[in-house]
Parts: structure tokens; sequence; C-alpha cells
């Protein structure tokens, strides 16, 4: 593997073809278009149904809409949801004392109470002696004020952030324990976001899969130990984090990052019961295993929660499809994130409520029940 990766390093500045393991492939006699130039047209021709609305109201847990202190932005979100059938969205934009009041007062003052909830954001800048008290102090202030819960902690977590002495902000630092266990205790869940894709961290070469993203956007490669801990050292750290914590309700960010090996992500499932995860912006993984993956949330359909991340209306209805529908090779919406085509999981109705929001409303404390079935 190690071996394989540094020769496809070296081939372009030999100027060969990569991958020319089979003898039998030939040099193009055309000169080859570019990574972004090649966009080949499918011809296949298989059945095809588009899924504008979700079959069940949904529980956006990783909504990131802008700011909802105006009513009229409130209003705009609001009919962009009812068209996805979206009942209920996280503000998962966290946010903190009159930042988070001005939201749930905005919302209200729309009329709309019953379809938003709002996150709490921790500071977690500088730590030192003390600040776990302080943030905690603020995290109970927030849920007296109406946070029903933490998060989106932002990936700078474990990453990026830096303690008052200089040295990288640990997950599992011991200073932060006061806080998960304030959690705990107020029965809010933690929704934490955890590195990046693993492809992340790994050698920009022609066999990593995230290539183009990574060409694309520089602040996504994390691929230099001197400066990021390891992919492996990072999910240790979030799990040591976890295990301190059983009566905490985690929410892994993305699924942890493990949709391309879900095998992964149900051996922490299986060790921390009060463990779960969510699908924003994996799509393209989830839709490439359509019956393993739909084998998975069989098995684990008390654990993971819809959310989609990024507010772009016109994407969520890519989800809908994978999830509800047998379709097959269909597009995705992002290309740097995926080469390929997506299939359907077709997932029962039983795994679409409690995905759509039935675990959402069973973890998410005074969560609206207006617009659900039986609310
Ligand atoms: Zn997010």
């Amino acid at each position: 593997m190690r071996l394989k990766s540094s020769v496809a390093r070296i081939l372009p500045l030999l100027a060969i073809a990569p991958i020319a393991c089979d003898a039998q492939i030939r040099e193009p006699r055309l000169p080859p278009p570019s990574i972004v130039e090649y966009q080949p047209r499918s011809t296949l021709v298989v059945p095809e149904h588009r899924v504008p609305r979700a079959k069940f109201p949904a529980v956006d847990f990783h909504g990131h809409p802008p700011n909802l202190s105006s009513p009229e932005t409130v209003a705009e979100v609001v009919a962009a949801m009812d068209r996805l059938n979206l009942q209920v969205m996280v503000q998962a934009r966290p946010s903190s004392g009159q930042r988070l009041i001005s939201q749930i007062e905005g919302v209200r003052a729309a009329g709309h109470e019953d379809r938003f909830v709002f996150f709490a954001s921790l500071d977690l800048r500088n730590v030192g002696p003390g600040s776990g008290a302080r943030i905690a102090a603020q995290l109970e202030e927030d849920v007296r004020a109406g946070a029903v819960g933490i998060g989106e902690i932002g990936k700078g977590f474990g990453l990026s952030t830096r303690k008052a002495d200089g040295s990288r902000l640990e997950m599992d630092d011991p200073e932060l324990d006061v806080v998960w266990e304030t959690a705990g205790r107020l029965g809010i869940p933690v929704f934490v976001h955890t590195g990046d894709p693993p492809e992340f961290f790994e050698p920009l070469d022609y066999e990593n899969e995230r290539w183009l993203e990574m060409a694309i956007f520089p602040n996504r490669r994390f691929n230099d130990r001197s400066r990021f801990p390891a992919f492996d050292d990072l999910m240790a750290e979030r799990e040591r984090m976890i295990a301190k914590h059983p009566n905490t309700t985690w929410v892994l960010a993305h699924m942890g990052w493990h949709t391309q090996d879900l095998g992964r992500l149900g051996e922490i499932f299986d060790r921390y019961p009060n463990v779960l995860g969510e699908v924003g912006a994996v799509l393209y993984d989830l839709g490439r295993q359509p019956r393993f993956g739909r084998d998975f949330f069989e098995k684990y359909q008390d654990r993971i929660l819809f959310g989609k991340d990024s507010f772009r209306p016109d994407e969520y209805p890519y989800y809908w499809r994978v999830f509800e529908t047998a379709d097959e090779y269909f597009d995705y919406y992002r290309d740097y994130h995926a080469f390929w085509k997506l299939y359907g999981m077709d997932l029962s109705d039983e795994v679409l409520r409690k995905l759509y929001y039935g675990n959402a409303l069973r973890i998410v404390p005074r969560m609206p029940t207006a617009g659900f079935p039986g609310g």
C-alpha cells in the first residue's frame, strides 16, 4: 500500500501514464483531458424517481441556516423547509448569550418557534485552569435561555485550537470534563465534528480519492504531520473523551468521518451506547454502498440522525433520493466530493422515520412535536 502510493507520487513526475498496471492499456492518441474537463455523459437508461419532498417530516440535525434574528430571514428559511418537508431545523451554527437570545426571539416574533431549536456554542479558545467551570457556567445560562444542545463543535477542536499555554487543546483534556458532565446532567446532546475525511490526512497523490477537493481547498489538507495529528490519533483522542462521559449523549457529525468504513463506526456504536451519528455531507459514501449501507442503517436504526450541513435547499432532494429510492447510477451534487455516481438505499419506512425524526425527538429535549406523526 505504502509502496504503491509512493510510486503513484513519482509517476506523474516522470510523465508516464499512471495506473499502467494492465499491459493492454494503451496510451491515448489524443491529448488526454484534464481531471476537470472530462465529464462523461451517462448513456444508462434506468427508472428515475425524483424526490423533492421527504417521505416523512424531517428534522435537520445539522442545520446551518443564516442568523435567524430577523423575521424575514426566518420566513425565507421556513418557506424552503416547507417545500422539502423539513419540519424542524436545528440551528447548529451555535451561539451563546445575546446572540442566542436574539435568534430565539427572532423565530418567536416570526411565529415559527415550533420549526427551530438552538444549540449553544462553547468558547474553547485559550483554555487554561478554571476555563472548564467558566464554560460550563455559560452553558447552563444558555440552556436556561433556551438552548437544547451543544454544537456543532467545529473541527478546530482537536485539529488546531490552542490552549492558553500555546499547546494544542486535546479533545480529552481534563479541564473540559466538567463541561461534558454538565451536558450529561442537563440531558442535552453534544454535537461534535472531529477531523475531516481520512483522505485529507493522506499524501496528496494520484491515488487519493479526494485529490480534486484537496487541490481546490488548501485549507482541507491535514497531511502535514508537523502541524496536525494523524487521523487515527485524532479519532483515538475523541474516543477517550467519549469513554470518560458515559452519561453524556454524543452525536458524531458526518458519521464521525467513518462512512468509508461503516464497520469501524459500528464498533464505536457497539462500545458506546450513548453515541449517535449524523449523515451531513457524507452522502457520497452512503450512495456508493447501497446494500451494505442499508444493512448498517437497519442494524443501527436507533443511532443515526438526518442532517444536511450547508443550507442549500436544492441539495436536500439528493438525500431523499438516496435514502428512499432504489434508483441506480445517478449524479451527486458536488463533483469534488466524489467522482462516482450514487445508488438508492431503499430504506424501509421504519428506518426512515427514525432517521428523519424519531431519533432526534428522542435525544433532543424540548423538541417541538407539532407536525410529526403522533405529535
Ligand atoms: Zn456543520
